[in-house]
């Protein structure tokens, strides 16, 4: 499954999942996109920026004071 941000004509945006690309060009292709807003059918997928290629930096694991998870903590042994 993939989340496309999605746009109508008159600037709504909105998010709808597909199953691939492929499933987005198929439904945009035969009108069965609407705004849900206004029902546009004039719909464009936004630009959504790639998880790829950059990572982000991973946050903290969040540890309780009896420990967290099979020797997985970063800080078990610290
Ligand atoms: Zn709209």
């Amino acid at each position: 499954m993939i989340k496309y941000s999605l746009r109508c004509s008159h600037g709504h945006a909105f998010e709808s999942w597909f199953d691939n690309s492929a499933d987005y060009d198929a439904k945009a292709a035969e009108g069965a996109l609407s705004c849900p807003e206004c029902g546009d059918s004039a719909i464009s997928k936004s630009i959504m920026a790639p998880n790829i290629g950059k990572a982000a930096p991973q946050p903290a694991p969040a540890c309780g004071m009896g420990g967290c998870g099979a020797g997985a903590c970063a800080f078990a042994n610290s």
